[in-house]
């Protein structure tokens, strides 16, 4: 486990880093622990506040990575764009934040027990994104979630594990008391295929979300007129169905408990998976094919490359939730 603890020894540094580069403008909150390791130990879950509080309450857009313990490339990309986004002498310093026009809120590392045990499931051995409860039409026999047991990959788990517990009091906080607001939230994966895919939901069945028609035109407007061309935007099922999604569970939520009750409310929860192709870079690398973390991660060469590649992705969904639901109508 040293090395995997020394990796998250680093991605805490530099969260208090960008804590501190946020100056009042920032705030760490912990939001609960990780489940427990075999020596007894919870890892402790941040989420970074960032901007006004009147933003944070009228603006919310929410980023978060880690879910998947090996998946570091998402943690690193999303430190990045903080970096970024926080310094005055960057290009890409966001002036936003400071005006108060939009509230970021950000968990870096869901699964701090699954970054330090370099696993893709946390301590007890659940894979978070399989853990929701929700049950697909059909789903892949193992991939799609399985209900065996925790020494096999993709396990379900039998309830609701202290991580996903977690990452559901931070959306509940932040994104389900506002009243006119576009709220997109975007969770950072890595190792599905060759390209980039912005996924919205469902990923546990074919039928279409509510927000199907609002999800194709933020897609449009982000390939069209700002030129994200190499990211590929669609309903996640249409790659693959999973069980257990907790952003299937969160948006039926938000439907249930905030939209049924006011028919009128001008806002939206929008969750997107961004899931980064890194199996581009095999055929120069095969090593990778049997490094443990190959092939959720692109090759150290590239990395730097790869991560500053997605600031300017970034930086325009963050401003998405400047907007209005009534500008996409
Ligand atoms: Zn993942």
């Amino acid at each position: 486990m040293l090395r995997g603890l020394r990796r998250l020894n680093r991605y805490e540094r530099r969260i208090l880093e960008i804590v501190k580069l946020g100056g009042k403008n920032a705030r760490l909150q912990q939001f609960g622990f990780s489940s427990k390791t075999e020596e007894g130990f919870r890892f402790p879950i941040h989420a970074i506040e960032i901007g006004t509080e009147k933003a944070i309450r009228k603006n919310p857009v929410g980023i978060v990575a880690g879910v998947h313990g090996l998946e570091t490339i998402g943690i690193r990309v999303l430190l990045d764009f903080l970096e970024f986004i926080l310094n005055k002498r960057n290009s890409g310093y966001l002036a936003d934040v400071e005006k108060g026009k939009v509230g970021i809120i950000v968990v870096p590392i869901v699964n701090p027990g699954g970054v330090a045990k370099k696993t893709r499931s946390n301590p007890a051995g659940v894979d978070l994104m399989r853990n929701s409860g929700v049950e697909a039409e059909s789903a892949p026999l193992l991939f799609g979630g399985q209900k065996f047991s925790a020494k096999l990959p993709y396990f379900r788990g039998r309830t609701l594990e202290p991580e996903s517990r977690a990452l559901y009091r931070y959306v509940h906080k932040y994104f389900f008391s506002t009243e006119d607001a576009i709220m997109p939230v975007l969770d950072l994966h890595s190792g599905f295929g060759t390209v980039d895919h912005v996924w919205w939901p469902y990923a546990g069945t074919k039928r279409p979300c509510v927000d199907t028609q609002l999800f194709e035109k933020i897609a449009n407007y982000m390939q069209t007129r700002l030129g994200h061309t190499k990211y590929r935007f669609g309903p996640q099922s249409e790659t693959y169905t999973t069980h257990g999604d907790l952003w299937d569970r969160f948006y039926d939520h938000f439907q249930e408990k905030i939209i049924a009750k006011n028919e009128n409310i001008n806002s939206r929860f929008l969750p997107l998976t961004l899931e980064i192709g890194t199996w581009s870079d095999i055929k120069e690398n095969p090593s990778k094919l049997f490094r443990k973390r190959g092939i959720f991660n692109p090759a150290p060469e590239n990395k730097k490359e790869t991560i500053v590649g997605y600031r300017d992705f970034l930086r325009d969904f963050v401003l998405l939730g400047k907007t209005k639901l009534g500008n996409w109508l």
